[in-house]
């Protein structure tokens, strides 16, 4: 018994226990992510040490995800599965439901642990025909079984929320693979500095365009607009996926005229010819911003794309 215990020892000193073979070589840890930006965050904290994959294709948005009967092996042979929570991945939960009782324990999220008053729960008010108030975009398509409520899902366009989904998908990996816990830690330091130079670069670039009224295509940037004082007053596309109300449309370019709104914003995967048309109707102009839920998977997507956004912004808002 003795000499059985000091062989699990040895073994796990070794690495034996963590996956490193004999041969020389390395089983690494495999997650699974659901959008881009969990890809990079993951991919920065994974570094060498284990094998980071993104689930949806890159120009497909989780809003409009079909899931596919294959994706089920994906997730099965997944040790770790990234999620961001609060609806957004309603298809990806139900099929981990499907798949196994074990699945769900692998899967961490980027809304754990964050506190209610981070979350944001209600669109701009735009009030649509008598005593109807706000309508969250995304009551409709999510049932929110993972996170009560409604809050909104956009969460990873603030980087000081993207520290707190670093930092659980740090302690997701070292549960899932403590051998590498060190080399897991010092990756998310490292990526962790990175974010707070982006965080401190977007809040210096935006302080001459503060306060500025936005319109967005979706309802995607009500965390990246609190984060940086920019004011969010309307959505075009109340329910993502569905063409807006004429009733929705008319109450949207009134707010638009009240608070003097200069710009709309579409999306890369938008339909630019609504926007177009609205804003050609108001005699203001488009702009493209990115919410990050299609696009590269790189390590540096993420920094990327909020450079891009911030470049826009203030070309736009200026
Ligand atoms: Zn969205």
């Amino acid at each position: 018994m003795l000499y059985h215990r000091w062989f699990i020892a040895l073994l796990a000193l070794f690495g034996f226990a963590s996956g490193v073979a004999s041969g020389a070589e390395v089983i690494r840890l495999r997650v699974l992510t659901s959008i881009p930006p969990l890809y990079c965050w993951t991919a920065n904290v994974a570094g060498p040490l284990a094998t980071v994959e993104n689930l949806l294709p890159a120009d497909v948005s989780p809003h409009d995800y079909q899931f596919r009967p294959r994706d089920l092996k994906r997730i099965g042979a997944a040790d770790v599965i990234v999620l961001n929570g609060l609806g957004l991945e309603d298809w990806f939960a139900r099929a981990i439901r499907a798949d196994s009782k074990d699945a769900k324990k692998k899967v961490v999220r980027i809304a754990d642990g964050l506190p209610e008053a981070v979350l944001v729960r209600h669109l701009p008010t735009i009030e649509v025909g008598a005593g109807k108030g706000t309508t969250s975009a995304h009551d409709h398509t999510h049932d929110h079984d993972d996170a009560g409520g409604q809050a909104n899902p956009h969460l990873w366009l603030d980087p000081q929320i993207a520290r707190h989904g670093v930092s659980n998908i740090l302690h997701a990996l070292q549960t899932a693979d403590p051998a590498n816990a060190a080399g897991y830690a010092m990756n998310a330091t490292a990526y962790l500095a990175k974010l707070d130079v982006l965080d401190a670069e977007i809040r210096a670039e935006t302080t001459t365009i503060r306060g500025r009224p936005v319109v967005t295509f979706h309802d995607a940037f009500p965390y990246f607009c609190r984060r940086y004082g920019l004011d969010l007053v309307g959505i075009i596309e109340e329910v993502p996926g569905t063409d807006p109300s004429p009733r929705y449309l008319a109450a949207l370019l009134k707010v638009v005229r009240a608070k003097g709104v200069k710009v709309l914003f579409t999306e890369p995967s938008s339909n630019p010819r609504l926007a177009k048309r609205l804003a050609d109707d108001l005699g203001i102009a488009v702009a493209e911003l990115d919410v990050l839920e299609t696009g590269a998977l790189t390590p540096t997507s993420y920094e990327d794309g909020m450079r891009r956004n911030l470049a826009v912004l203030r070309q736009a808002l200026r």
